[in-house]
């Protein structure tokens, strides 16, 4: 049996959070918690007369993306007509890019579970307008809610260089990640402001030519688009193999039964008969303004590894994990610019975010940004440690008072009368008593029980609450036990 290759490339439609519409001043809002058709101008609903202006915001959110993903910008932007009929679209016509569009020729690597890097071509990334939401009702009826349309909406378009359903996830999952760091797109996919789309063929491996695809739709989470992908390579498999042929059309997919059917055949481009718009100009995009926006991306979060690896030392793992979100990352830079004054290091500092902070964030279900700690707050406390003025296990329920009451770490130490005892006379005192109040265990210990020696160390905690320092218990305990034998 001849063995199959899937051929993958994906289209992602990502809204951008403008303040108002593409071509409208109609406000962008919640479209699942504003009232329908609340956020509508005469344009977005395709009155005659009416004449569309360029959000200018919209166009720097769209260029911080299509640089963010190491486009060439295209100097030279033509918005055109793509034309078809459909009750959400009520101009019967969406704006959007055909011919030169915003962005072309970019790339992204993609890490791979298998720790592979694979850089995946991006063909294009143009601007467009969203269209409006149909609500199918049981009885036959249709409600439509305009509030979505003429939302400013990017197409991001790959070459046909994904192999499998998880590459198509880990692609898709890395561009949901830099559209939050840009401050574009929340990202959230339930709401659909994030849809992500599979063209999906397989091929003879070792064939040079592609083999007729299809085309999912309406994805709506990363597992879908994996599960989805893996199911139509299979299924196209199937069809090759038992001698028929697979037909381009649109697919869907079937939560309950888990697979994907057919929804239409595809139509061909010539069917939307694009035209250049012609009620808008030309945009011209110069080479100073393009810098300007290239100038205020934000470090991206494969730069922010990289940084975390070579600059502090830190290991490939925690690098990721504090680069996953922009606002933790940030929250991590601050902290280490202010670590740096008082000595402690990137490394202690990011152990204590990642098992400390990061469990207490997930148990309250809390944002970095909702948190009440401060970076300021955790160096202080970091650097009780490092001072021995507590130890760690203090120094982790002094983070938890911190994180439930937004106290300083030093005034929580002072007011619970936490500090560390790391006085001699007094742990040796400790020390004495134990030894005296348990001449069995001594007996033990002396007849070759070395386990018994941890025993001793924990009664010492246990009789000082967990406060003296144990370095010291450890060395003055030796002292002894040594003067017993
Ligand atoms: P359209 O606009 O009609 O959807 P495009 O040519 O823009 O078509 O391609 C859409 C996506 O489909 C791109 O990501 C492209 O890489 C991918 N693609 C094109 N041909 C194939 C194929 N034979 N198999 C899989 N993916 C393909
Ligand atoms: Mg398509």
């Amino acid at each position: 049996m001849t063995d199959y290759e899937p051929v993958i490339g994906l289209e992602m439609h990502a809204e951008l959070m403008t303040e108002s519409k593409m071509f409208s001043k109609a406000k962008v809002v919640d479209s699942v918690e504003a009232a329908p058709n609340t956020a509508v101008s005469p344009l977005c609903l395709g009155m005659p007369g009416t004449l569309p202006v360029i959000n200018e915001k919209a166009v720097e959110y769209a260029t911080r993306v299509a640089l963010a993903l190491n486009c060439t910008i295209n100097h030279h932007n033509i918005f055109a007509r793509k034309n078809y009929f459909y009750p959400d679209l009520p101009k019967g016509y969406q704006i959007s890019q055909y011919e030169q569009p915003l962005g072309v020729n970019g790339w992204l690597d993609v890490e791979l579970e298998t720790g592979e890097t694979k850089r995946i071509g991006i063909r294009r990334v143009h601007m467009e307008e969203d269209t409006g939401k149909l609500t199918h009702q049981d009885d036959g009826t249709s409600l439509v809610d305009y509030n979505r349309a003429g939302v400013p909406l990017l197409e991001i378009v790959t070459e046909p260089d994904i192999r499998s359903g998880e590459e198509a996830r880990a692609y898709a999952m890395k561009v949901r990640q830099i559209l939050r760091y840009l401050g574009v797109n929340s990202g959230d996919m339930e709401k659909g402001v994030l849809r992500v789309e599979p063209n999906i063929s397989i091929r003879p491996v070792g064939s040079s030519q592609f083999g007729t695809r299809t085309e999912l739709k309406n994805l709506n989470s990363f597992r879908v688009l994996a599960d989805g992908t893996a199911y139509e390579i299979a299924r196209q498999t199937a069809v090759l193999q038992s001698g028929g042929k697979v037909i381009q059309e649109t697919r869907g997919w079937h939560e309950g039964r888990r697979e994907t059917f057919s929804q239409r055949t595809k139509e061909e481009a010539e069917d939307y008969r694009y035209f250049p718009e012609p009620d808008l100009p030309p945009l011209h995009l110069d080479n100073a303004w393009i810098e300007e926006v290239r100038a205020s991306l934000p470090e991206l979060p494969d730069a922010k590894i990289a940084r975390y690896m070579t600059t502090y030392g830190l290991s490939e793992y925690d690098a990721r994990v504090l680069s996953e979100e922009r606002a933790v990352a940030e929250w991590f830079d601050t902290a280490v610019t202010q670590a740096n004054a008082v000595g402690t290091t990137p490394k202690s500092l990011a152990n204590w975010m990642i098992n400390e902070l990061f469990r207490l964030m997930n148990e309250a279900k809390l944002s970095i940004d909702a948190i009440l700690v401060t970076p300021a707050a955790l160096v202080a406390l970091i650097s009780l440690v490092e001072k021995q003025t507590i130890n760690n296990n203090t120094a982790k329920e002094v983070l938890a008072e911190m994180f439930a009451t937004g106290s300083a770490p030093a005034q929580i130490v002072e007011s619970k009368g936490l500090a560390q005892i790391s006085d001699d006379a007094a742990i040796t005192a400790v020390i004495t008593q134990i030894l005296n109040n348990h001449p069995d265990q001594i007996s033990r210990y002396l007849a070759g029980e070395e386990k018994l020696r941890g025993w001793f160390v924990g009664q010492v905690m246990r009789q000082t609450q967990g406060k003296a320092n144990p370095a010291l218990v450890n060395q003055l305990l030796d002292v002894a036990l040594t003067a017993k034998k």
